[in-house]
């Protein structure tokens, strides 16, 4: 019998352009790369592992919904947020037939996911100053069952003006998504004070970042409680362990903390920005609602080689849509960002 591993693969799985992550290239270095939070909350663990974990994470469900304007069945947890944009896109696309809609420069797991399933992405690119194109989206939407918008953006930094975000809810049929991995370093507030509005709002946030708590993979969907109980029915039943929901009580039940990091975050997001600005090879720091800095620099790729090479580790990003010579700088401890200047410095 001969064994055809390629022929037997799904056409789209054989040819599917995997997501990269920041640490396909470097794991070692000082790691601006990856949007993760500097800061992690120290939490002790006496469980007890050999039962399984609740499939309902009521208790974690019911944390939430002390901190948040939700009630806890407009709450679904995955592993991570990507668990819960892999969910929705099989929630509500059938393979080779529908689509969904993003707008790159973006995160590129909502276009992974579809092509995974076999669902088209249409792409509909934000305009050159990263703003929402609103009418746009609504006339590229035929055959279009979620958008996914995310504001404040990765890789671009900005937040997406709430009256267009608005607009595309109001004059699309099927699902937005909004993700807002990135609100709390935000000054804008978060949507979910229009959850109940629009019964086609889904918003998508995470414990990765400002909670600092990338680690333990946990991100929440929130939106209206039929689309929640369609999330739980096709999740798998036990999809976040024990020692996550152990991990992410403990951090919620000490919300202070998390503020005072992403204070002393966006203190210091703001202190590189304006220091970036000395060097003569950047061009422009974009105005950052998040925990990084898209900088345009002359000659990113070689900027970028030379950082790695003196241990310092960004993301070039001057491949994406309307990103021409960017690097995506994550914001880290001040010693880490003064040897980012430092060594930026030498290069001069
Ligand atoms: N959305 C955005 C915009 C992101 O940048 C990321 C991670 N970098 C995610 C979602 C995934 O987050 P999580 O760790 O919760 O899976």
């Amino acid at each position: 019998m001969s064994f055809d591993l390629h022929h037997l693969l799904r056409p789209n799985i054989r040819n599917l352009k995997p997501y990269r992550s920041a640490r396909d290239d470097f794991k070692k270095g000082i790691l601006l790369d990856a949007n993760e939070n500097p800061y992690t909350p120290t939490l002790e663990h006496k469980l007890k592992l050999n039962r399984y974990p609740d499939p309902h994470f009521e208790a974690l469900r019911n944390g939430l919904s002390e901190l948040k304007p939700v009630q806890p069945n407009q709450i679904f947890l995955g592993n991570g947020s990507d668990e819960a944009i892999d969910i929705l896109i099989r929630m509500f696309c059938s393979p080779g037939t529908d689509r969904i809609l993003t707008t790159p420069p973006t995160y590129g797991m909502y276009r992974v996911s579809a092509d995974i399933q076999g669902i088209e992405t249409v792409e509909c690119p934000l305009n050159p100053d990263f703003s929402l194109p609103a009418e746009k989206v609504l006339e590229h939407s035929k055959g279009v069952k979620i958008i996914f918008l995310c504001s404040p953006n990765n890789p671009t930094a900005n937040r997406l003006d709430e009256s267009a975000i608005r607009k595309v809810i109001e004059g699309f049929s099927g699902i937005v998504v909004v993700d807002e991995a990135y609100i709390d370093f935000s000054s804008q507030a978060s949507l979910l004070s229009l959850l109940d509005t629009y019964s086609n709002l889904v918003l998508l946030q995470t414990l990765s970042k400002a909670w600092g708590l990338a680690g333990i993979r946990l991100g929440m969907a929130y939106a209206s409680t039929d689309i929640i109980g369609y999330m739980m029915r096709v999740k798998p039943p036990y999809n976040v362990n024990v020692l996550t929901q152990d991990a992410a009580l403990k951090a919620l039940g000490n919300p202070e903390l998390t503020e005072q990091l992403i204070k002393l975050i966006i203190k210091e997001r703001e202190r590189i920005a304006t220091s970036l600005l000395e060097f003569a090879f950047v061009m422009k720091v974009e105005p950052s609602d998040a925990n990084f800095l898209l900088v345009r620099v002359k000659d990113a790729q070689t900027i970028y080689r030379q950082l790695a090479e003196k241990g310092v580790i960004v993301r070039y990003r001057g491949d994406q849509k309307h990103c021409e010579n960017a690097l995506r700088i994550t914001i880290g401890l001040p010693e880490e960002n003064d040897a980012l200047l430092e060594a930026m410095r030498s290069l001069l």
